[in-house]
């Protein structure tokens, strides 16, 4: 692995606050490498080695416009000389996707964008539409969307480790919940995994959780959504702005900012013991404010900062 692992293995750890006898610290995996984020550079890593030792003409995944994951694929194909293909939902992008900044930096990368139409998207990980791709592109190695697969959790099993030991509760942002996942596995028999879904209804978490691991130290905190994925209120935005100023980090606004949220606002109703120690993942993805910020221009509100 010494092709990949010129990186952090391990991240640096931030103290945050202390809040009714409760210290928060965040762990900064968003600092793991300058172009493939956080979370998605742990789920890459052993499928990255994967590809590599077979025999793929090129790494073809799916995502949407503003993807962490299609950024994250397409960084790392241009940083290993890996040719990437992202297929993407929306037809009506093609024509416009220099003006979206995940895709055209994608793009830039060396992605190949293939544009569907979101009934088409659908079939992404039905068997017989992943042989007509490879019928197209050839000898392609598939990720699904987001990226979750057993090589992805194995990589988010070394985020934990001998620094992450003392601490009693470790918060995670959820999206398919491979990162999670890899989390609960790799934990103390003495820590509590609270996982915060960035989707509305995502009591199905629980299952694909339990699809990768049979350990059940973990809970799901289900209210902090802001009305579902990808939405956000001028609240929140007022959060983040806040969060920035007082610590120095930048969150981003689809996952670690709505948990850090949820995280500061359980600690202030004494959801944990006075002396708990919370450490709560920072799974990068601030690639993602550009696009973010370019539709709040256009609703005429207050941007990110
Ligand atoms: C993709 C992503 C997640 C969600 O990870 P899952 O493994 O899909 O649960 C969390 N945070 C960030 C920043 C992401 O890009």
């Amino acid at each position: 692995m010494n092709e990949f692992s010129q990186f952090n293995e391990q991240s640096e750890i931030q103290f945050i606050t202390k809040l009714n006898e409760v210290e928060i610290y965040l762990l900064r995996e968003d600092q793991i490498h300058p172009n493939i984020s956080g979370n998605k550079f742990r789920k890459l890593k052993y499928n990255l080695e994967a590809f590599k030792n077979g025999n793929y003409s090129a790494m073809l995944t799916f995502g949407g416009a503003y993807s962490n994951h299609i950024a994250a694929v397409a960084a790392a194909g241009k940083e290993f000389s890996i040719p990437t293909i992202g297929i993407i939902r929306g037809e009506e992008l093609e024509s416009k996707y220099q003006e979206n900044p995940t895709l055209q930096l994608a793009s830039q990368n060396g992605m190949k964008l293939e544009f569907i139409s979101r009934s088409e998207y659908r079939n992404k990980s039905n068997p017989e539409f992943l042989e007509i791709l490879k019928e197209k592109f050839g000898n392609v190695y598939i990720l699904p969307e987001g990226g979750t697969n057993e090589f992805a959790v194995k990589g988010c099993e070394e985020i934990l480790g001998q620094h992450t030991k003392e601490y009693n509760f470790i918060a995670c942002p959820m999206g398919t919940a491979g990162t999670i996942s890899g989390i609960i596995r790799s934990c103390n028999d003495k820590q509590t995994i609270l996982g915060f879904p960035a989707l509305k209804n995502a009591d199905f978490l629980r299952e694909e959780i339990q699809q990768w691991t049979s350990k059940s130290n973990f809970d799901l905190i289900l209210d902090y959504h802001f009305g579902g994925y990808a939405k956000i209120t001028p609240q929140f935005i007022d959060f983040l702005n806040e969060f920035t100023q007082k610590y120095n980090v930048n969150l981003d606004p689809i996952y670690s900012g709505k948990m850090m949220f949820g995280l500061l606002n359980l600690v202030k109703q004494n959801f944990f013991p006075a002396k708990s120690k919370v450490l709560a993942i920072h799974t990068g993805g601030l690639q993602g404010i550009k696009g973010i910020n370019q539709q709040l221009i256009q609703e005429n509100k207050a941007i990110i900062r």
